[in-house]
């Protein structure tokens, strides 16, 4: 990278310009000083999605009602691809779509059983 006071060229991973003084590591110290950047804001928002998620996939496993078990479980799904969509993955998002799935299968099958 170069100074942008003076222009000089100053290695990456140097602090301040060997020439003038001036900080050069600006970009760095932003992302450092600064933990609540945009990215991290979405993250936060698609692990909250997440766990809602996993929430009500596992309440649409347990609880006995099949018609409130489906719209919690298609809600589960919802928001388990919505936090894929703000870039959170992994275990709890993961967790939460299929418990989502495997609930809202369990009471379609079990609203088949009660109607036939
Ligand atoms: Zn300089």
């Amino acid at each position: 990278m170069f100074c942008i006071q003076c222009g000089a060229k100053a290695g990456d991973g140097v602090r301040f310009c060997n020439k003038c003084g001036t900080r050069v590591d600006t970009e760095k110290t932003q992302s450092f000083g600064n933990p609540q950047s945009p990215l991290d804001a979405q993250l936060d928002k698609g692990k909250i999605m997440a766990i809602v998620s996993l929430v009500l996939g596992i309440t649409a496993m347990l609880l006995p009602v099949a018609v409130i078990d489906v719209i919690l479980g298609i809600a589960g799904i919802v928001l388990a691809v919505m936090a894929k969509k703000e870039g959170f993955t992994g275990g709890v998002q993961l967790a939460g779509f299929i418990c989502s799935i495997v609930g809202t299968t369990l009471a379609f099958f079990y609203t088949i059983y009660i109607l036939y």
